[in-house]
């Protein structure tokens, strides 16, 4: 089956299973979803969640946040792992935004990715999520599905990014990203499992994989 024909049949899948991804961060507009996917680094949305109410009540703007002394965003996010590097991040973000963009967060992927903290994925979600703009954020769970998916055969995230452009339409692009998170966390156990059972890979994955190998 060729890769085209593959993500159509995937996407339908995918929509069946996930009608309409919710947007797992909770957040109030772009600022605070760039605080939110900061913290989300090497920690659960579940757990980023907990911690953001109380720190959005305390600085929902740029301006608030670069006010705020480090030890107290520290002391709100402390049970995120790496807080201290993140609290550190957060307020170079707020400070440069106050700096360099008047305030706002700036409505541009190349404009995002200079800011402290912010790296490709996390301003394809901003740009995606908060913007609406296409954009395919892609994680490393997202790039070893794709290519147990036979979706992409790409050696790093950037390779997969651009596979999985080409073979999904532009205007499925965030929704598609959302949706293979929700799926990769709902049906891929970390190992030894039935691949037979998966609604996807007991007929997308390459032979070898639909034989055991992970
Ligand atoms: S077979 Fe396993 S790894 Fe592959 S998509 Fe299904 S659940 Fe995930």
């Amino acid at each position: 089956m060729k890769r085209a024909e593959k993500a159509k049949k995937i996407g339908e899948i995918l929509d069946r299973l996930y009608p309409q991804p919710d947007i797992p961060l909770g957040h109030r507009d772009p600022f605070t979803l760039l605080m939110a996917v900061v913290l989300s680094a090497q920690t659960t949305d579940a757990q980023v969640n907990r911690v953001t109410p109380a720190l959005f009540r305390r600085a929902s703007t740029p301006a608030a946040l670069a006010r705020m002394p480090e030890h107290e965003v520290l002391k709100l996010i402390r049970s995120c792992g790496l807080a201290p590097s993140k609290a550190r991040r957060l307020k170079q973000m707020a400070q440069a935004i106050v700096d360099q963009y008047d305030g706002q967060v700036p409505r541009d992927i190349d404009e995002l990715e200079k800011l402290p903290g912010v790296g490709h994925k996390s301003a394809s979600v901003v740009m995606s999520q908060a913007f609406g703009e296409p954009a395919f954020p892609v994680d490393t769970h997202i790039h070893r599905l794709a290519a147990r998916w036979g979706l992409s055969n790409g050696k790093d995230v950037r390779k997969t990014e651009a596979d999985l452009k080409k073979v999904f339409p532009r205007d499925e692009w965030g929704k598609r990203h959302l949706q293979i998170i929700y799926f990769g966390r709902e049906y891929c156990p970390a190992r030894n499992h039935d691949k037979a059972e998966c609604p996807i890979c007991s007929w997308a994955a390459r032979r070898r994989l639909r034989a055991g190998a992970t």
